[in-house]
């Protein structure tokens, strides 16, 4: 099936501009130096139903991004973790929930058990069993699982490590999206092999102890070897037409609103 891949946001968990910085990527006049919080969209034409929609990762930015891609119903949410930059937007599926909610029930939101407790404390008002605010989001949130089959396309999940924590990538079709990324398990590479499309964080040059540097995505994606590799989750380090120049045939710097074909 054929699909498309949209990269809501490409910035790592400030945002480029960074709030109060004057520096040369901050400052730059290219529209592709300006990231948002790292989300990613997924669309599909289901056979004999709609256009289906799911979204990886609701961070602070989703409804600009939302707007920006003219985005009307969500199908699903896929949560890779917990941390601000990919969670604070989930309120803001509330008014696409109404409608989801009115056709078929609640938005599913695919979340491990350890990003799904945070969910819950911090939109207790969403989730508990006890809350009363009429308005809240029709979501509901269900484990990820292996293997997420969602309206005729399986999202597989891959296991990667952002720090000490073990977080979700996605595989679906021919295309993976892994973000946060400082490690991949050994077992993860097998789930990695005949990939069109291979999106990896790259925060900047020097190291971090949560975030791949750009040399270390750069290993990866030689040994994963897809046909195209796009690095996300960008620090305020990286310009992107410099940036650009210094990476090998087949890697580039993603950039928000960047949509390529894939296949489901
Ligand atoms: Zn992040
Ligand atoms: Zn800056």
């Amino acid at each position: 099936m054929d699909g498309q891949l949209t990269f809501l946001g490409t910035g790592t968990s400030m945002g480029v501009p960074t709030l109060g910085c004057t520096c040369a990527v901050c400052t730059s006049p290219d529209p592709h130096d300006r990231r948002l919080r790292p989300s990613a969209l997924i669309r599909w034409n289901e056979p004999d139903a709609r256009e289906r929609t799911v979204v990886i990762d609701t961070g602070p930015d989703f409804r600009e991004q939302a707007l920006g891609a003219s985005l009307t119903r969500v199908d699903a949410v896929l949560y890779t973790h917990s941390h601000a930059d990919h969670i604070l937007g989930l309120d803001d599926l509330r008014p696409l929930s109404f409608a989801a909610f009115r056709e078929g029930g609640p938005i599913p939101l695919y979340a491990t058990a350890e990003t799904t407790a945070v969910l819950e404390h911090i939109f207790s008002y969403t989730f508990s069993p006890d809350a009363t605010y009429p308005n809240r989001a029709r979501v509901r949130l269900v484990p990820v699982a292996e293997r997420n089959p969602i309206h005729g396309v399986d999202f597989l999940r891959v296991p990667v490590l952002h720090g000490q924590m073990e977080i979700v990538g996605y595989r679906f079709g021919s295309a993976v999206y892994l973000t946060d990324v400082s490690e991949i398990p050994e077992s993860s590479f097998a789930l990695l092999e005949g990939l069109d499309h291979l999106v990896l964080s790259a925060l900047r040059f020097k190291p971090h102890p949560s975030h791949a540097t750009v040399d270390q995505a750069l290993g990866w994606a030689r040994r994963i070897g897809a046909r195209h590799t796009w690095l996300t989750h960008i620090a305020h380090e990286l310009a992107h037409e410099a940036t650009n120049q210094t990476l090998p045939a087949g890697v580039a710097l993603a950039y928000d609103g960047l949509t390529v074909p894939v296949t489901l």
